[in-house]
């Protein structure tokens, strides 16, 4: 009997885990004793990392992508569609084309969905702008181009949002690309957050605070986005603030895909063991990447890592033997602080991260990860 491991989602954290799955059981899965799937509605693998760079004009959304099958080891089956219905009893999936698929084991890595729309005044035809999405980067770049003086505002409106640093690296590189362009002293920047300092890892705060000071970003806190008015353009919160700008970039909340609470894996984000990655509802179902409820970033390098953890515990369950991988919460961050030099920090579920002082070296380092990326996904680096 074939044992039947079906991968929802071909993502970071799908791809990934399918790779490394078809390489740590590759005798189960020549002899045919095990069948690696992925499942997925789109037909194309997307680098997210990439969109950071779009709204700058330094890459193209088009970028971020390559198909699927060029990502993936020639051994992992693909599907192309949208499932509808998890059933956790029966161990199926429910597909758009009206297909079941069953399964021995399931891993989730469905990731996470920006949702501008549950800001009142925020989505399309609206005024504001962010770049978690190919069409959306495109169009802030060509608001970014249009602006040539006024106020350009960077809120962070929903938490948890993916990638936890992106936003902050937007500011410096806004910053350093209207310096560039000779517009800085006509443009003012701001950047707000809704806690009380202005990153919710207080080490990344206590680094950005000075070198946002320096540059004349000015920043709010405790500044919870309410509403936003693109008559007046306008920002609202609920703590009865005002901040008036000429163009808005919210970082807007995310939610996970419905087929999470309506397959009862989760009331909202699928609650897995944060060590285990195992569902907390539902037998051989495994959580990957922005899905989760896990408590640290939703980032890639999470799910890259958590890919190992899951990984592992399935190939022990099928060899019989006691699975000992476990997620201790392991995060791998860069981050821009301008167009030209970056930082770097680690951190997992016990350790705070160190945040270095930035250099030219480690924005060079990230930009080289952005191409090396698609080694890692494939599973050769
Ligand atoms: C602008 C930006 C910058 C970022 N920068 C960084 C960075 O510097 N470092 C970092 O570590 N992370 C970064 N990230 C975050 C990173 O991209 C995500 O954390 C990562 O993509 C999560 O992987 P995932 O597999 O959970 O989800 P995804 O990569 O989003 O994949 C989800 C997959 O599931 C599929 N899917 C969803 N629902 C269904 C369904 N019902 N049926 C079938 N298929 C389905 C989707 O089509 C997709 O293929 C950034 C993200 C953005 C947007």
């Amino acid at each position: 009997m074939t044992e039947e491991i079906v991968i929802i989602g071909g993502g970071v954290g799908g791809t990934v885990t399918a790779n490394r799955l078809v390489d740590h059981l590759e005798h189960e899965v020549k002899a045919d004793e095990v069948r690696v799937t992925i499942v997925t509605d789109d037909p194309y693998h997307v680098y997210k990392p990439i969109y950071l760079y779009v709204p700058f004009g330094k890459k193209e959304a088009e970028d971020a992508k390559r198909p699927l099958a060029d990502v993936v080891d020639r051994h992992v089956d693909l599907v192309y569609d949208h499932v509808t219905e998890i059933d956790t009893d029966g161990q199926s999936l429910s597909l758009q084309d009206g297909n079941e698929m069953d399964y021995d084991y399931l891993v989730v890595s469905t990731g996470a969905i920006p949702d501008p729309e549950s800001t009142p005044g925020l989505g399309p035809d609206q005024d504001g702008h962010h770049f978690y999405g190919p069409d959306a980067a495109e169009e802030l770049r060509e608001a970014l181009a249009n602006l040539e003086e006024g106020r350009l505002v960077l809120s962070v409106i929903g938490t948890p949002h993916v990638c936890p640093a992106a936003p902050v690296e937007f500011a410096f590189m806004a910053h350093s690309w209207l310096q560039k362009r000779g517009l800085r002293e006509d443009v003012d920047v701001s950047y707000t957050y809704p806690i009380n300092r202005l990153h919710g890892v207080r080490p990344v705060a206590d680094w950005m605070t000075p070198r946002f000071e320096d540059r004349g970003i000015d920043t709010e806190t405790f500044f919870n986005v309410e509403s936003v008015d693109s008559d007046e353009q306008v920002i609202e919160t609920i703590e009865g603030k005002e901040l008036d700008y000429d163009l808005m970039v919210g970082i807007p909340e995310f939610k996970p895909s419905p087929l999470i609470e309506e397959s009862g894996l989760g009331a909202e984000w699928m609650e897995v063991n944060k060590d285990t990655l195992e569902s907390e509802h539902a037998e051989n179902v495994f959580g990957i990447g922005d899905v989760t409820n896990l408590p640290t970033s939703k980032a890639g390098s999470v799910a890259h890592y958590a890919s190992g953890v899951v990984v592992d515990r399935i190939a022990s369950y099928i060899r019989g033997q006691t699975p000992t991988g476990h997620f201790e919460g392991d995060t791998v961050c860069f981050i821009e602080a301008g167009m030209n030099e970056g930082t770097h920090i680690t951190f997992d579920y016990e350790n705070d991260p160190v945040v270095r002082d930035e250099t030219e070296f480690i924005h060079w380092a990230k930009l080289s990860y952005n191409e090396a990326y698609w080694l890692t996904a494939r599973g050769l680096l």
